[in-house]
């Protein structure tokens, strides 16, 4: 049957959802801004989301600094803002579906083991496909690594997922490159091929919860209608749609803007410490500078 796009929801409701594990840089202001002008052209807000359930990389100084950068940029936001961290029982709470449809399995496999026992593929960040060492394992091993108090995640088996959900797409906004989302508001629709990313982490070891599950919950607890954010997460947008069709969760359309390229033409990012928003005020640019550079013409 033809899947129809959603309707269009009274009051849209978009995000800004960004990692404090650095600061951030012009590609997370051009997030931020196209989000903003997103939002106005659809007649809607925007919420701001912090994702920090990253107990090691997750930083309050880094949190302060979103909030004092984006301040400085002119943004502006509702409170009290959603921290991931705050919100682990209720992706917990939230992954107990998937145990009930029997689509999650125990992993005690470390990095190096999954290394070493992987063919050469790669999902579509870049990391080795797990191999599926743990994906039968029996009651007894499971049993006795628990006991011992062997580290375990739990991961989605994705072909029992997709043999419940059949094939998957998602409604897409057009996007050009430059700030302005494009005019056009029909989205389109896209297909899904989540199969690349193999059985994911759905519980890691360190906290119950994973990306993919926090932003999926999150997205449907905040009402989230609209999700739009840069390139390089649309693959991520496939593993979404497997979630929420199995969670049962409501569809936001998605909208992928380009990434913004360093003088050398190399995506930003905080690992390659990027030049920060920080560092470009205090060499004296104004907002109004960091707006044109990243072509907003208008606040
Ligand atoms: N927290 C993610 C990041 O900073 C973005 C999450 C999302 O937009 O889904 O890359």
């Amino acid at each position: 049957m033809e899947r129809q796009a959603p309707e269009k929801p009274a009051k849209p409701i978009l995000r800004f959802a960004p990692s404090p594990n650095g600061y951030l840089h012009l590609g997370h202001a051009f997030s931020a801004l196209f989000v903003k002008n997103t939002a106005r052209r659809l007649g809607g807000t925007w919420l701001l989301r912090i994702e920090d359930m990253d107990p090691d990389r997750s930083k309050t100084r880094f949190i302060k600094a979103i909030y004092s950068d984006l301040a400085w940029l002119g943004l502006e936001w509702p409170r009290p803002v959603l921290l991931q961290s705050d919100r682990l029982d209720a992706y917990e709470r939230a992954a107990r579906k998937l145990f009930d449809l029997g689509l999650l399995y125990p992993c005690f496999c470390s990095r190096k083991q999954i290394r070493q026992n992987s063919t050469a593929a790669r999902d579509p960040d870049g990391a080795p496909l797990y191999p599926g060492t743990c994906k039968n394992l029996g009651r007894n091993e499971i049993a006795g690594n628990l006991a011992t108090g062997k580290p375990v995640q739990y991961r989605l088996d994705i072909q029992k997922a997709l043999a419940l959900t059949g094939p998957l797409s998602f409604w897409q906004l057009p996007a050009r490159p430059g700030p302005e989302p494009e005019r056009e508001t029909e989205p389109e629709k896209i297909p899904c091929h989540p199969e690349r990313w193999g059985d994911v982490v759905i519980l890691r070891k360190d906290i119950p919860a994973s990306y993919h599950l926090g932003v999926v919950t999150d997205d449907a607890f905040q009402g989230i209608t609209h999700v739009t954010r840069g390139k390089d997460l649309l693959a991520s947008t496939d593993m979404h749609r497997v979630l929420q069709t199995l969670m049962k969760l409501p569809e936001p359309v998605y909208s992928h803007h380009e990434l913004i390229n360093d003088e050398q033409q190399q995506k930003l990012s905080k690992s390659r410490k990027s030049q920060s928003l920080e560092a470009l005020r205090r060499a004296g640019m104004s907002p109004r500078d960091i707006h044109l550079r990243l072509g907003f013409t208008s606040g």
